[in-house]
């Protein structure tokens, strides 16, 4: 296949980094190169935010009507494009074609709600102690806004980091993943365009790996951005939100998880082993709502684990753009290495390999809280199966970890489940099913180590805006 060749988004025209570097986007299948793109420098980044800058007052006095029909538009040109999106997904990021269909339909819809938020109220009428006075309270947009989005769900999260704020009013500049400058930064900006969006609403700049803290730190303390979004590592998540808060800007930071789904002593197995199953192997266990753990009932637990490594060990892997394929690559040789090793550490240490092992969708089970697999999250095709001793050990172990994403609860009892659901610390949790689930109407991030702050919803847009008062004397 040819290689294609990307330049940055500035203004709404591609241009090339000003030093004229380049950096190659690899494709995880093959390890070849798939595209080329410009590698930005801290100067690049600055001419980005001299573009959000320049049209951010335009931009936020449009009218809604306006700013809605482009994100409604774009929704339906995302759409339209599926078929090249589950191409460009197998290239550059190794994701199956049921996975890039889904980021086409979740992303689009992400686009409609941002679409709807834009016609609802920006304010309040308050009362006041002061006769004759008008209160208000008024939403404003913030200004230009930072966004840095992952590669794992790459049209997904750039789309959920730039709609929000745009659709409040800002600017966005975006600066994807290094693994996916064009799934998760390009894509979304060439549809906007598309679609009407203004030069200089959205700019995008991708980079070299080793400019990552760089590019990354030009961006947040330039001070012309007033609000950051990252989606990525806990890791990296701590560095973006010291930045941000050594700057004063408010940040939204959705980071990684240690979820775990229960399986009750009631719970339906064949529905339990569904539920672990699409957690657990789903984008081969790389989203950040992934099931690390399995904490099962020790009740039923040989049943279930059987059947579990029974369905994972027939899951077909192999090349995602084969329409055969569950598992595909994962992203890169280091994650690759580096979830080998969490299942070596565990294997060395006494854990059982219940299917796969060899680097394949693999379940562990006879796993304690020794083992690094136990603690870390995996983000990659490994789960364990730990039995519990009653609802209280279960929810001891969910909780016993720095993260807080999602959690999923399988049982026949609904009251049950929401009586355990209210115990476990995470930001979101299912009852009655898995944990990997996102809707865009609804508030989506986690607490403790997963991070801070909402998309979705009225949280995501409340998120990119100010809150002001406005107070005006009767005469
Ligand atoms: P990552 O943290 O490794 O990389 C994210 C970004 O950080 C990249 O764009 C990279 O350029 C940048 N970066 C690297 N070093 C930096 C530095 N020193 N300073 C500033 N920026 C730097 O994450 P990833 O591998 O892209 O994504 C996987 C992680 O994301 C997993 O932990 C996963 O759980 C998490 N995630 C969370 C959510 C969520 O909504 N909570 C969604 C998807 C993924």
């Amino acid at each position: 296949m040819a290689r294609e060749e990307h330049q940055l988004l500035i203004g709404g025209d591609s241009v090339p980094a000003l030093d004229g570097r380049t950096t190659d986007d690899l494709n995880p299948f093959t390890g070849e190169v798939h595209a080329v793109v410009a590698a930005a420098s801290p100067a690049d980044v600055t001419r980005a935010v001299d573009a959000a800058e320049k049209a951010a007052a335009e931009w936020a006095a449009t009218t809604p009507s306006a700013r809605r029909a482009i994100l409604l538009k774009a929704a339906d040109l995302l759409e339209a494009r599926t078929p090249e999106v589950v191409a460009l997904m197998a290239a550059e990021v190794g994701g199956v074609g049921g996975w890039a269909g889904f980021n086409v339909a979740l992303a689009a819809n992400v686009l409609r709600e941002a679409a709807a938020a834009v016609t609802q109220p920006v304010g309040e009428v308050l009362t006041t102690e002061t006769p004759g006075q008008l209160s208000l309270a008024v939403r404003e947009p913030l200004g230009v806004v930072a966004a840095f989005a992952p590669w794992n769900a790459p049209v997904i999260l750039s789309t959920r980091a730039v709609a929000a704020p745009i659709a409040a009013g800002n600017t966005v500049v975006l600066k994807p993943s290094e693994d996916a400058p064009i799934a998760a930064g390009l894509l979304i900006a060439g549809v906007l365009h598309e679609a009407g969006l203004p030069a200089g609403v959205l700019n995008v700049v991708t980079n070299a790996p080793a400019d990552a803290a760089a590019v990354a730190e030009a961006l947040i303390t330039d001070p012309r951005v007033r609000a950051v979004n990252f989606t990525g590592s806990t890791e990296v998540g701590r560095i973006v939100g010291t930045l941000a808060a050594q700057h004063l800007k408010p940040a939204v930071l959705e980071l990684g998880g240690k979820n775990s789904l229960l399986v009750l002593g009631d719970a339906d197995l064949d529905h339990a082993v569904n539920a672990a199953t699409f957690g657990a192997f789903h984008n081969a266990g790389q989203i950040c709502m992934s099931t690390d753990r399995v904490l099962v009932d020790r009740s039923v637990a040989e049943e279930f684990t059987a059947k579990l490594a029974a369905k994972v060990g027939a899951l077909p892997h192999g090349d995602p753009a084969d329409p055969g394929t569950v598992i595909g690559p994962v992203i890169n040789p280091r994650s690759a290495e580096r979830v080998a090793a969490l299942v070596a550490d565990a294997v060395e240490k006494g854990a059982r390999v219940r299917a796969g092992g060899g680097g394949g969708a693999t379940v562990l089970d006879e796993v304690t809280p020794q083992m690094r697999i136990f603690q870390e999250e995996i983000f990659g095709p490994a789960v364990v199966v730990v039995p519990v001793d009653g609802d209280d050990e279960a929810v001891a172990i969910a909780n016993d970890t720095e993260h807080g994403l999602t959690a999923g609860i399988i049982t026949e009892d609904s009251r049950r489940g929401l009586s355990l659901a209210r115990r476990i610390r995470t930001g979101i949790v299912h009852v009655g099913n898995q944990t990997v689930d996102d809707e865009p109407q609804a508030p989506f991030g986690g607490v403790k180590a997963s991070g801070y702050g909402r998309f979705g919803g009225r949280w995501g847009v409340e998120a990119f805006s100010a809150t002001r008062w406005v107070t005006v004397a009767s005469e």
